[in-house]
């Protein structure tokens, strides 16, 4: 798919997730859907929460202090918001910035995961428990997994996946924004690896002709026949 291809592609999702009312609660309160935004060709992903205030306000992702700190960061390991994609796991602010509920999250992956296919990044870097566990489909918290990248197969491609805390966590905390920036300094090594083998593809047969089908034993063309041919 070319660059041109994937940027039409993302557009046509964009203009799905503007219309969506799956989770009333968040449709009725948006300002703005936050899609996400950046480069649609980036090798590096970020994945955060959920909209805050200012992101609802300006339809934009991490535009507020949490969104600073992480072009802070971007900036110190000689990288700009420009080259990166960065989305959320949940493109409605949940009311008063609670966390996002299961079945928010179950309503809205479907477009986390299309942005991921379409992108196609090498590293998708997970910001906090929630899309970390997102992502992972697994429990495990961010606390365990932060600054330890892994090979994540999603749908058709293996990516590195790159946990880290969020950096909304790290505002008001010297620790951890020391731990966030140790963990930041290692993208750029990530970024420089070779891409991880892909999973093979499948092949899916012809179908076999009318004839055949009749002429299979037991085969009437019905469900059973149709299913042995996957
Ligand atoms: N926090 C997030 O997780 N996402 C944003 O877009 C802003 C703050």
């Amino acid at each position: 798919m070319s660059a041109e291809e994937r940027r039409e592609a993302l557009k046509e999702v964009l203009a799905q997730v503007k219309v969506c009312v799956r989770c009333s609660e968040l449709a009725a309160a948006r300002r703005n859907v936050v899609f996400g935004a950046g480069n649609a060709n980036a090798d590096l992903m970020f994945v955060g929460e959920a909209p805050g205030a200012s992101e609802d306000e300006q339809g934009l992702p991490f535009v507020g202090q949490a969104g600073k700190l992480l072009e802070k960061l971007l900036v110190e390991i000689g990288l700009s918001r420009a080259e990166v994609f960065i989305a959320n796991v949940l493109k409605c602010r949940p009311p008063g910035n609670r966390d996002p509920l299961p079945a928010e999250i179950e309503n809205c992956h479907e477009y986390l995961y299309r942005q991921v296919e379409l992108i196609q990044p090498k590293v998708i870097c997970s910001l906090g428990n929630f899309s970390t566990k997102l992502l992972r489909g697994d429990p495990t918290g961010i606390t365990r997994l932060h600054g330890q990248p892994q090979l994540l197969t999603l749908g058709a491609r293996t990516v590195r996946l790159y946990p880290i805390f969020h950096p909304a966590a790290a505002l008001y905390t010297p620790r951890m924004l020391q731990t966030l920036r140790e963990d930041f300094s290692r993208l750029p090594e990530l970024l420089a690896l070779a891409e991880p083998e892909q999973p093979q593809e499948l092949e899916i047969p012809e179908p076999a002709e009318p004839q055949e089908i009749a002429a299979a034993p037991g085969g009437d063309g019905g469900e059973a026949d149709q299913l042995g041919l996957f």
